[in-house]
């Protein structure tokens, strides 16, 4: 299969890949996986959030990086944005059970809130998604998807360069690097702060759209 584009930083081998090589199951790199401390990131997070779902999934969706809630409970797309998609999947027709769901770094990347005790988001950088691409390529070339959805710009921009525009490309059916169908489409955490209920609403309706596209 072919890399995954991290845009101007481009070692031949991630800091994941050595670990990730060898595993043939989905189980067995997620062991692995667990004690990875190929960046910092594993320093403040509770754990390793790895994909889960049917090791040959048709629909392999992807997002940027566990939240808060994942972290804690070990599971990716579990918080606000994770129950926005199985509503939305769920809408569109599309068996949760049935996709493999993943995010393009493993653990919760986050800074304390000023003045408060909330752990806020904060983007993994270019450096933190070179180390954890060993463990997504690995997870692709297992699970071998027709389709690949991202969600989001920071997981879009891991396939496709950072030049990547989401709102540009939004729905469009292009090719990953690897050759699979490659979609990319917004953040159901981008949808949730939208302002207007009326803004939400359209882009719902491109969401489900989006999804129907990639599992079909
Ligand atoms: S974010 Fe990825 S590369 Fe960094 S420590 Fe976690 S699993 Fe390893």
């Amino acid at each position: 299969m072919g890399t995954l584009d991290t845009g101007t930083v481009r070692p031949k081998v991630s800091a994941s890949s050595a670990l990730a090589a060898s595993p043939r199951s989905i189980g067995g790199l997620r062991s692995r996986a667990a004690a990875c401390t190929a960046c910092p990131l594993y320093g403040r997070a509770t754990q390793t959030v790895f994909g889960e779902g049917p090791a040959r999934a048709k629909l392999m969706i992807v997002g940027e990086q566990p939240g808060d809630e994942e972290d804690r409970e070990g599971h990716p797309f579990v918080g606000p944005a994770g129950r926005y998609l199985d509503k939305c999947l769920d809408e569109a027709g599309i068996d949760r059970n049935d996709v493999y769901l993943t995010n393009v770094v493993k653990h919760f990347k986050w800074v304390p809130q000023p003045r408060g005790k909330r752990r806020i988001h904060s983007k993994p950088n270019a450096a933190e998604i070179l180390a954890c691409r060993g463990w997504l390529e690995a997870e692709i070339r297992i699970v071998s998807p027709d389709t690949i959805l991202c969600l989001g710009a920071t997981a879009a921009q891991a396939f496709q360069g950072r030049r990547f525009s989401v709102l540009e490309h939004r729905g469009k059916i292009l090719r990953s690097p690897d050759g699979a169908r490659f979609l990319a489409t917004y953040h159901p955490s981008a949808i949730l702060r939208m302002p207007t209920s009326q803004d939400r609403a359209k882009a719902k309706a491109l969401f489900l759209e989006d999804l129907r596209r990639a599992a079909t």
